[in-house]
């Protein structure tokens, strides 16, 4: 197949239903972590779930970028724009995710911060250029995917003597995430999902590769299968991992073949090992700290780190009680479990990242799927009330 209208092909795909139906054992229950948002979102907009047996769940996992990010860190970006007067740039869904106070990047624009919007790290560069009497600073979130383009910003910046650029680095990991969604450490084993296997992401690994989820198959006995954002990509892998599971197989395959190998973009890979290291720790939205699992600038490039340069100070920065994006990130609510649902927090009216994002799995419900989750949770209260009676 060539074109994208192929993969989302309706027969194929009705195909492809019939065959996971045949091959999913009536007498278990089938848990997939699709780790990526990407494709959570390819699974409500093509009606996935629909087309697959209800024995087979798909639970959401953490791999939204910017519903990952903790509050903390969007306040430090709040305070790089307000008080350290720098040109904050980022991209377009950060700015509506609400920081402490529900103050967010777009009220701090309003209230007279210079941030700006941008599609790629070379439109943070190109106003580094334009204005070398003011310091750029840019909002480096994401995977292994959005890693690369950060590097060649810095190398870029050097190369040229762009000393007014900077980087807030906020740029994450995939397997230690994973590792840490199947230790758990902080997790409630009561509220725990056992799952059997994950969809492993499709951009991220084209980078990375596939190898470094072999660990998972051999240390954890979890199979994983890296899969395509279409929707005959994730029925393929998830066909793929219900054989698996039923042969009692534990191997890392590679569903996505057309764009991914097991070694990666070597290239990519030299040149963010050139320019990041691993920190001891993170934060993630949801999972806590999480060790060795985001990368920071190496100190011989600490001129184009905006936390070397700038001092940021020490925050308490409290999530939203009523947010229950931290569960949902963990794979262990879904957005109907949230009473603000639909209510409280709409995309017009965001209370959490997983709203704002368009990765985000409570974006996700509200785009493809409000009128079922909205009657869904009617349900459960009236069911709620009855069994209160
Ligand atoms: S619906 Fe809104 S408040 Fe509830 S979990 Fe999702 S983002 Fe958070």
């Amino acid at each position: 197949m060539k074109y994208v209208d192929e993969f989302r092909d309706r027969a194929r795909a009705e195909s492809l239903g019939r065959a996971i139906a045949a091959a999913a054992d009536p007498a278990r229950q089938y848990n997939f972590m699709e780790f990526c948002g990407g494709h959570t979102h390819a699974i409500f907009r093509y009606g996935v779930q629909d087309l697959v047996p209800g024995n087979v769940h798909f639970v959401h996992g953490p791999g939204c970028p910017v519903c990952i990010l903790p509050m903390r860190r969007l306040d430090d970006a709040i305070e790089l724009a307000e008080a350290h007067g720098v040109i904050l740039c980022s991209y377009g869904d950060m700015l509506r995710v609400p920081g402490s106070g529900r103050k967010s990047l777009l009220k701090a624009k309003a209230d007279g911060a210079d941030v700006r919007m941008v599609y790629s790290t070379l439109d943070a560069l190109e106003i580094a250029r334009a204005h070398p009497d003011r310091e750029v600073v840019f909002l480096g979130i994401g995977f292994e995917t959005t890693t690369p383009p950060s590097a060649v910003a810095i190398a870029t910046a050097r190369a040229e003597g762009l000393r007014n650029f900077s980087l807030f680095c906020n740029h994450v990991m995939t397997p230690p995430a994973i590792r840490h969604i199947l230790e758990a450490p902080d997790i409630d084993p009561a509220q725990a999902v056992r799952l059997d296997g994950f969809l492993g992401p499709s951009h991220v690994s084209s980078v990375i590769g596939s190898r470094p989820y072999e660990f998972l198959a051999e240390r954890y006995a979890k199979p994983v299968v890296i899969a395509g954002f279409e929707p005959l990509d994730v029925m393929q892998a998830t066909l793929m991992l219900i054989h698996q599971v039923n042969e009692g197989r534990v191997n890392v395959e590679n569903q996505y073949a057309r764009v991914v190998t097991r070694e990666g973009n070597v290239k990519a890979q030299d040149l963010v090992a050139q320019i990041f290291e691993v920190r001891d720790t993170f934060e993630w939205r949801g999972l806590g700290s999480v060790p060795e699992s985001a990368l920071r600038i190496r100190p011989e490039y600490a001129a184009y780190d905006a936390e070397a340069k700038f001092q940021l100070t020490e925050k308490e920065s409290r999530e939203n009680k009523a947010c229950e994006c931290p569960a949902i990130l963990r794979g262990v609510k879904k957005p109907k479990d949230c009473k603000l649902f639909g209510k409280a927090c709409t995309p017009e009216s965001p209370m959490g990242a997983c709203m704002v994002s368009s990765e985000g799995a409570c974006a996700a419900y509200w785009t493809y799927r409000r009128m079922e989750t909205l009657a869904e949770m009617a349900a459960d209260r009236a069911a709620a009330k009855v069994a209160a009676a």
